[in-house]
């Protein structure tokens, strides 16, 4: 069966938040949820658990003041879009929803006695936890390449101050030098993110520094889209672009940050400025209080996404282990609102249905040339499998992907008011 948007866009919101309206509650006590880590999951969460008529006492706790969003960041790299213009605060979920917004960290989690800890040293008491810390990087796979090294050559892969270092490197580089992606193997946040990455910032180089070349050393041996991807540049940046496959370099072995040199198991390539994105695990708190399995990823109940190892805690985003789910913000957003419906019916003592779970990704070849992919999901034997699937196609026409560019703007415009208000 082929999907179109429209039939993946319109019904889960609809059906969330009449649930959620349908609930009565069954005390006069409100109950506490305390979702850790303000990003596009756990805002999410927040958002729509403080929406329900259960009258839930939400606490939302985030370290930073505002947050920039990672989709989009690589139009930023291109010189297309500011870094204000994704970046987002949290006034409405606070003055809005009357979610209660704390700038700290969680440190520990007691799931005995239900208690969070913060940095600060504040503890919150909680009847049910959401712990959304997104990715963690695991700095020993590539030799070299640590925490340190970061602020030499950036991951990028958390926007903000690491999205404007590289762009600044890429501004200073020189005409005629060599840009290196080293991408990270499965499962990674946002699979098709390298490979845009590489597109948008070849856009920039065609117009600044036509001299210049991408080379993407992959620790795969294939990539999500790839025949787009492959024929968007054959297209667009003719010759600016090699990818190198893990099976052909052996896998990146180390990185020398003063000199940019990164060596793979057969040869040593000298980059002009270097992005080395690292294999990655969920947030590093969910390792601490033990959501995550020896995987580095968080089983979780496919219905519920409350955690298959500490009761009372649900995980979401992209530190989920969700089956056939990429790491994506849509997903993100997706299992938030299934977690926040399996939280208000299991405090209100009402009654549990499948969540609706879809994914929709637009991907930039160029501004103007944008593919799409649609998923939808459901829960299968403990797990989540795909039901239906749609791919843009080769040959597309420059209407249709103009068309597609126009519609990932409107994406981002209504998607993160659906997320921070
Ligand atoms: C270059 C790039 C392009 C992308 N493009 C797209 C796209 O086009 N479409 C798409 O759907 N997705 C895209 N993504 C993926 C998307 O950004 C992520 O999947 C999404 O952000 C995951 O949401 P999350 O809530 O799991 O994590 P995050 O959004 O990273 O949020 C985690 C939050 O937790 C906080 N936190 C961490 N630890 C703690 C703690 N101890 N206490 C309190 N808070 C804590 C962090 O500060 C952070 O704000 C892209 C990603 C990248 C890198």
């Amino acid at each position: 069966m082929t999907w179109t948007r429209r039939k993946f866009g319109g019904f889960a919101g609809a059906s969330l938040v009449a649930a959620l309206h349908a609930r009565p509650t069954r005390s006069q006590t409100k109950a506490r949820v305390v979702v850790i880590g303000g990003g596009i999951g756990g805002a999410t969460v927040a958002k729509y658990l403080a929406t329900t008529p259960t009258k839930l006492d939400v606490t939302l706790v985030e370290p930073k003041q505002k947050y920039t969003t990672c989709f989009f960041s690589n139009l930023y790299l291109a010189g297309v879009r500011s870094l204000e213009s994704l970046t987002h605060d949290y006034q409405t979920l606070t003055q809005g929803y009357g979610v209660n917004v704390i700038h700290d960290a969680a440190a520990a989690i007691d799931p005995i006695a239900k208690i969070v800890t913060l940095a600060g040293g504040n503890k919150l008491a909680y009847d049910r936890a959401v712990v959304a810390p997104g990715i963690a990087f695991k700095y020993d796979s590539i030799e070299g390449y640590d925490q340190a090294a970061t602020q030499t050559i950036p991951h990028a892969w958390n926007a903000g101050p690491q999205t404007e270092l590289l762009r600044l490197q890429l501004e200073g580089m020189e005409d005629g030098g060599l840009f290196i992606i080293v991408a990270p193997p499965n499962p990674f946040r946002c699979p098709p993110g390298p490979y845009e990455r590489a597109s948008l910032v070849a856009y920039y180089f065609k117009q600044f520094k036509p001299r210049a070349k991408i080379l993407i050393l992959d620790a795969k041996d294939t990539f999500f889209e790839q025949d787009l991807f492959e024929d968007g540049w054959n297209r667009h940046y003719p010759g600016m672009i090699e990818w190198l496959p893990g099976q052909f370099t052996g896998g990146i072995k180390s990185v020398d940050v003063k000199t940019r040199t990164i060596r793979t198991a057969g040869e040593t390539f000298n980059a002009s400025v270097a992005n080395v994105i690292p294999a990655q695990i969920a947030g590093e708190l969910a390792q601490r209080v033990g959501v995550a399995d020896q995987s580095g990823w968080c089983p979780i109940d496919p219905m519920t996404f409350e955690s298959k190892l500490l009761p009372g805690i649900h995980v979401v985003g992209d530190a989920t282990d969700a089956g056939d789910m990429p790491k994506s913000a849509f997903v993100a957003n997706s299992q938030a609102k299934a977690c926040a419906f399996a939280i208000a019916a299991a405090l209100t003592g009402s009654g549990q249905s499948a969540p609706h779970l879809f994914n929709t990704c637009f991907t930039l070849l160029a501004p103007n040339d944008a593919v799409s992919d649609a998923i939808n999901l459901k829960p299968v034997a403990g797990s989540i499998k795909i039901t239906d699937i749609f791919f843009s196609q080769i040959g597309e026409s420059d209407e249709v992907r103009r068309r597609a560019a126009q519609q990932a703007e409107a994406w981002y415009a209504a998607f993160t008011r659906d997320v921070f208000g």
